[in-house]
């Protein structure tokens, strides 16, 4: 990768790198006991940890810049919140030894910028109810500029570089810069610039072949909508449900041709999240996907803090994103 000594994107990989490593041992550490007692604190000891390592890197490396994050520490700050911010600062200590409770709200909320010109976006943990079931999540961080996004780097623990599941493995983390590619290496140890592989999208053109990705969360998507789409566009293989932006990176890596973000029927008016798309959409596009919304149209990061002019998302390899258009209109007339 030429880019490798870019100030920008030595702070994102070093970055995301501590965050979802962090991410990962909260993971292994807290989850198995929660999981049984419905309890949605391991993930928010992670959500707020990896973002309070990022906050912190991102002041020491690129101070002033503006972070669009998804997290804010005000409940931490609060009485009720004393004992889920001691557990987190246990955690941000391996990072940052000596760190206090205070100091850690303060680096959350290094994160609580609006979007401007130019802007970082951060989601820590990406795939929350992933996390929890000890499935796929992602730690995403994308810098965006006049609207458009010129770096992502996605921090997935539980896939390996060759694109398999594994939990409490290697990990990946995956790189894009806008005119640069995209790129995939081991996550945990040493990030060096050989060792990263560039990854490119699937050949497949034949609608019969193509594999379709969605979210699990049936609440997330329009899950009918998603077999009709499949039943319109001719695919045979059943659709792959994952959590989070891994999606985008397999989709990246070949893995997958067409991934779609529907609207629930519950909830018409949503709009993603900048933070749920910026990181993941790059990484698509420079390995040579294609990333529009489900009109068809570009996604617009310069609109706040949602994408408030585009409607789901609709991904591709690029060789089957007419097709998969084509097949959506035909699905809501
Ligand atoms: P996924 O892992 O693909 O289910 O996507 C996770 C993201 O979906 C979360 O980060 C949420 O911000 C986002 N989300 C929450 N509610 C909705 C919804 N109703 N429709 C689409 N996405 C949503
Ligand atoms: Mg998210």
């Amino acid at each position: 990768m030429k880019n490798w000594q870019d100030k920008r994107v030595n702070f994102a990989l070093k970055a995301v790198q501590g965050a979802a490593c962090l991410a990962s041992d909260i993971q292994n550490e807290m989850v198995s006991e929660a999981i049984t007692k419905d309890d949605r604190s391991p993930v928010t000891v992670a959500d707020f940890a990896a973002q309070a390592i990022i906050g912190y890197m991102l002041e020491s490396a690129l101070p002033g810049a503006l972070l669009v994050g998804e997290e804010q520490a005000d409940i931490l700050r609060s009485s009720i919140g004393r004992e889920i911010l001691e557990r987190i600062t246990d955690f941000v200590k391996r990072l940052i030894p000596g760190v206090a409770p205070e100091e850690v709200c303060d680096y959350i909320d290094r994160g609580v910028d609006n979007p401007g010109k130019n802007y970082w976006t951060l989601d820590p943990i990406d795939g929350t109810k992933g996390f929890l079931r000890g499935a796929q999540y992602a730690c995403a961080l994308a810098y965006v500029e006049d609207g458009i996004v010129q770096l992502g780097v996605l921090g997935c623990p539980n896939i390996t570089p060759d694109l398999k599941q594994e939990k409490d493995g290697e990990g990946s983390i995956l790189i894009a810069v806008r005119g640069e590619g995209s790129w995939i290496s081991t996550l945990k140890g040493e990030l060096s610039s050989d060792q990263f592989r560039v990854l490119t999208v699937s050949n497949i053109s034949r609608v019969e072949d193509a594999r379709l990705m969605r979210s699990f969360e049936s609440g997330h998507t329009n899950t009918s909508q998603v077999d009709a789409f499949q039943s319109a566009l001719g695919g045979l293989a059943d659709p792959v449900r994952m959590d989070s932006q891994v999606k985008y990176a397999l989709l990246a890596a070949g893995e997958g041709e067409v991934y779609l973000r529907l609207l629930s029927p519950d909830q018409m008016d949503y709009r993603e999240k900048i933070w749920d798309q910026a990181a993941g959409s790059i990484i698509v596009e420079e390995a040579g996907g294609k990333v529009t919304d489900l009109d068809g149209k570009a996604l617009d990061f310069s609109r706040g803090r949602t994408l408030r002019e585009n409607r789901g998302i609709c991904a591709s390899n690029g060789l089957l994103h007419n097709e998969a258009l084509e097949a959506l209109r035909t699905v809501k007339a």
